[in-house]
């Protein structure tokens, strides 16, 4: 018997395994080769939330455990994932420089701000009339390539390319059987299909659409991210990351006419130069109505657990979500009371 199933294998279940494997346990990961929000995300660590200039929950920790674990990925796989990079906020109006100085001195954002504005004269091709603030320690990281590379490099032998059907789940006094595979427990990481899970789609999962688009820009310098009304983030070869939109009504993951005119509007409000769109993709972000994680086990049933739930974030937060999770499951440690399936208790109980 192994330890544990992984279901699904985006950033998520990525760094599940990454803790299993760290600790010498044996797991398998049920998962189709098909693209997730990990896939075409942007990949943007980011500390800090730029529409308001305040901080994300946690962001010291988040971060301080996701740099190095993402260096270390980097290594074990032996391809370059991660790179450093800032973050320009284009800057609006007077208020908004104004905000940016008083945020820049709260200490829990002064490592992140830089206090000195950026010339908006800088960069060939960007309209910012009112300077840039800027980002400092933020990253950015190749989700795409990590995940394949893991795959392909560390557990060829422990990745099975199917999608779980929760009906075929059998439970044992031991353990769980899967369609012959007998294991201890499953963690669920599946992302916004967790909706069609039966033993957690009691939690509330609202789910944000997502369109992308990857476009040429011959002109454009690709040693920063700009952060306009969207994200330009550079990913090599003259190529650069256009995102996102926001869409909480569409649940499905067709591209749409109307996403990708949204993005080239907004993108060209700051965009002086010619482009060519390349690739145009759409994916659900597994928000949740508080904005927090979901982690933990099922109310009724101790060999099931969850990681999800990390919105926007999910780059940022696996890491050390995942940490948390393994820690609870195997060393009964205590998750973080807002983190903690347990909130959503309730919701089961109500639906019985
Ligand atoms: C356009 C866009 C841009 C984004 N940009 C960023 C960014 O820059 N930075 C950032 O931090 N976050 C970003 N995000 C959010 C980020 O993508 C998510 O937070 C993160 O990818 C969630 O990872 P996950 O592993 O929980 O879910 P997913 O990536 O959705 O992965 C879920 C996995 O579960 C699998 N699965 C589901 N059901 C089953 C089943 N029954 N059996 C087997 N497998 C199953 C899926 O196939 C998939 O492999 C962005 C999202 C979008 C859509």
């Amino acid at each position: 018997m192994i330890d544990s199933l992984i279901v699904g294998f985006g950033i998520a279940g990525l760094n599940y395994a990454e803790q299993l494997r760290q600790h010498k346990k044996k797991f398998i990961v049920l998962a189709p080769k098909e693209d997730s929000a990990s896939h075409i995300a942007a990949g943007i660590i980011n500390p800090t939330v730029l529409k308001r200039f305040n901080s994300v929950w946690k962001s010291d920790e988040f971060l301080n455990y996701a740099l190095p674990h993402y260096n270390e990925l980097q290594d074990l796989i032996q391809t370059k994932i991660i790179h450093s990079i800032p973050i320009l906020r284009i800057l609006n109006n007077n208020r908004e420089q104004n905000e940016w100085k008083v945020s820049c001195s709260k200490p829990i954002l002064k490592n992140y701000l830089n206090n000195t504005l950026i010339s908006g004269e800088k960069y060939h091709g960007i309209k910012a009339p009112l300077n840039y603030g800027e980002v400092k320690n933020s990253a950015k990281v190749d989700n795409k390539t990590l995940i394949y590379k893991y795959v392909k490099k560390i557990i060829p032998n422990q990745f099975i390319d199917c999608k779980v059907d929760h009906t075929k789940l059998k439970f044992k006094s031991q353990g769980i059987n899967y369609k012959g595979i007998q294991a201890k427990k499953v963690v669920f990481c599946e992302g916004f299909q967790n909706i069609e899970n039966p033993f957690f789609n009691y939690l509330p999962l609202i789910g944000s659409k997502g369109e992308m688009l990857i476009i040429k820009c011959d002109h454009l310098i690709n040693e920063v991210i700009f952060k306009g009304p969207i994200f330009l983030s550079p990913i090599g070869e003259k190529k650069f990351w256009v995102g996102a939109t926001f869409n909480r009504e569409d649940k499905t993951t067709s591209i749409t006419k109307k996403g990708k005119e949204w993005l080239r509007s907004k993108l060209e409000k700051f965009l002086n130069l010619p482009y060519q769109i390349i690739e145009h993709k759409a994916q659900i972000r597994a928000t949740v109505i508080d904005r927090k994680p979901l982690l933990g086990i099922h109310p009724l049933n101790n060999k099931l657990f969850i990681l999800n739930g990390m919105g926007t974030r999910g780059v940022l937060m696996a890491p050390l979500l995942s940490q948390w999770l393994y820690e609870y499951i195997e060393n009964q440690s205590k998750l973080p009371e807002a983190a903690d399936v347990k909130r959503f208790e309730n919701n089961y109980f109500r639906n019985q």
